[in-house]
């Protein structure tokens, strides 16, 4: 049995989420480095999304293209065209359609019209597409707790960590550079 504690705050958009699987500022972790851990990932994230651990290098090269998409968004500067382009080929390379379903009353649903690994990442780059054109856009921030890399969407004013632990941690590391006596050990 493999063990292994992600880095998921259970409160973001999948593209989020999926950009946070590389984790750090100078070494990073790479979360999805290992076919099992994949399968982990998502089973965790979007258990729709079954068995994605044998498409590594798809899977990595699409987390990859999104986490520098958002990199470069939350620091206010443009992503490289090749960058962009990564990130609409795997859009198109996934349509989907709408279907209607009737029991009891009419309901919509997008239907993937291909198979996994183009399905799964599809939505994933689509998600990344809508998050970074849509109203949300300007929500999206990097935490500033000590060491952490973690994107999330703002989602209340005061919003500045990733989580309240971090935001804690960060509290009190700017209590100590205070109290401290400068030049102390
Ligand atoms: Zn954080």
């Amino acid at each position: 049995m493999i063990d292994v504690e992600f880095p998921i705050l259970g409160t973001e958009p999948v593209v989020v989420e999926f950009a946070n699987t590389l984790y750090g500022l100078g070494d990073q972790m790479d979360y999805l480095r290992d076919p099992q851990w994949i399968d982990l990932w998502f089973a965790q994230v979007a258990p729709e999304h079954a068995a994605m651990g044998q498409y590594g290098e798809q899977v990595r090269t699409l987390r990859d293209t999104v986490h520098a998409v958002m990199s470069a968004a939350t620091r206010g500067r443009d992503p490289d065209a090749a960058t962009v382009r990564r990130l609409n080929a795997f859009a198109a390379a996934a349509p989907t359609c709408l279907q209607l379903e009737w029991s009891d009353r009419p309901t919509a649903r997008w239907l993937d019209t291909v198979r996994e690994p183009d399905a799964a990442l599809g939505r994933i780059a689509t998600c990344c597409i809508e998050l970074l054109a849509g109203p949300q856009a300007e929500n999206l921030r990097r935490c500033q707790g000590p060491g952490c890399s973690l994107f999330f969407v703002k989602n209340h004013p005061r919003r500045r960590w990733c989580d309240p632990s971090c935001g804690h941690r960060d509290r009190q590391a700017r209590y100590y550079r205070r109290h401290l006596p400068r030049g102390g050990s």
